[in-house]
Parts: structure tokens; sequence; C-alpha cells
């Protein structure tokens, strides 16, 4: 862990670098279970980072969004710093999965890589403003009680936001016919043809007529 010499103001701490995908050599590290104290980090000022992966089984909400088709990669930095109101935790990261979801259009299930950028700053204690009304609400803080932040909650949160609302498996998806329900990426619709010969094709003839 690097030792922080001097404590930075939230907005001059440096970019979080784009993380090395893939490169957690032959035995990463499981973050599944891990928690940060971030009560410590601040006490002794230092940076803390890790990266490694979770284990799906983890993130139970997620799970049933959808199947998560591989392990999650996490690269993560939790750093103190100073703001106004007093010292805050910046975490920031990035994460990345596969998940299987139903395509919404053809109802088939399609594997998704989804990632998602981490950047949030928390607290520990209690917040100041739910006990004076003239404490300025630091709106884009959460603060923890006991201090302590757990990893795959953070992922979750994050990988959450990601999914799409509307998944579709192709962007040209031409999904089911609502008339006779085939798959219209893989067979032609036969309710076409049979509208023009049938008899409310007559109909429809006389109607316009
Ligand atoms: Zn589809
Ligand atoms: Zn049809």
């Amino acid at each position: 862990m690097k030792v922080v010499d001097r404590l930075l103001d939230v907005d001059a701490v440096a970019s979080f670098p784009e993380p090395r995908w893939g490169e957690l050599g032959e035995n990463p590290r499981d973050l599944s279970l891990v928690t940060v104290d971030l009560g410590a980090l601040v006490s002794r000022s230092v940076v803390w980072r890790a990266a490694g992966l979770l284990r799906p089984e983890t993130l139970e909400e997620l799970s049933e969004a959808g199947t998560v088709a591989e392990r999650i990669e996490l690269h993560v930095e939790a750093q103190p710093v100073q703001r106004e109101e007093g010292v805050r935790i910046r975490v920031r990261g990035a994460c990345r999965t596969v998940i299987r979801l139903a395509c919404v259009r053809c109802l088939i299930e399609f594997p998704l890589p989804i990632a998602a950028t981490i950047d949030a700053t928390y607290a520990v204690g209690v917040d100041p403003a739910l006990k004076n009304k003239n404490w300025r609400i630091e709106e884009d803080v959460e603060f923890l009680p006991d201090g302590v932040l757990r990893l795959r909650h953070l992922v979750e949160e994050e990988l959450l936001l990601a999914l799409p609302m509307n998944p579709v498996c192709v962007s040209g998806c031409a999904g089911l016919c609502a008339g006779c329900g085939v798959d219209l990426n893989r067979n032609p619709c036969g309710c076409r043809a049979s509208e023009s010969s049938g008899p409310f094709a007559v109909l429809k003839a006389l109607q316009s007529s």
C-alpha cells in the first residue's frame, strides 16, 4: 500500500488508469468476500489497490438478472482525499464480465459483455447532515457507519446499472412474428402469404375498393 504524503483535494486526484484487462497472472486474487476498512486507510493515510476476480454466485442480485457467464474482473483503488467537510475516501476502478440475457425481441439467450467504471466517494461515520440542519449535504458521498466497504456490493451496483433495459441479441434482430410466433431471424413467416389468399384478404380487398 502506498502512503499518502499529503491528502489531495478530491478533484486533484489523478485519473484512474485504464485497467490492463486479463492480466491478472496465474493465480488471480479472489476478491469476492474482500472488505476494505476505510477508517484504517484514513488514519494511516494510505492508498489501497487491488486487482482480481469475484465469483458470480456472491453477487446474488446480478445473478437474478441473468446468468453471469464469466468471473467478474475488478481493478480498484481507494484513496483518502481532503474535502472542506473532512477526509473522504474516493474509490475508483473498473469491472467487467459477461452475462447471458434473453433478447426482448426473439427471446433467445445471448452472451453480453458488460463493463462499468467505478467512482464513488465515502465517509466513515454517520452523516452529520442528519443531525445538523445547517450542515451542507454532500450528495455524492455515502456514509458508512462502520467504515467497511464490501467490494462485491459496490461491483454489483455498478454492473446492475450497466445492464441494458431492453437487451437485444443483435441490433437488427427481427424478433418473433406477432401472428405466427416464428423467429423471423431464422425462418420466413407464413402469415403474409396466407393473408393474401385467405378469407381475410378477400374481405380486405372488398373494404379497400
Ligand atoms: Zn433477438
Ligand atoms: Zn407470422
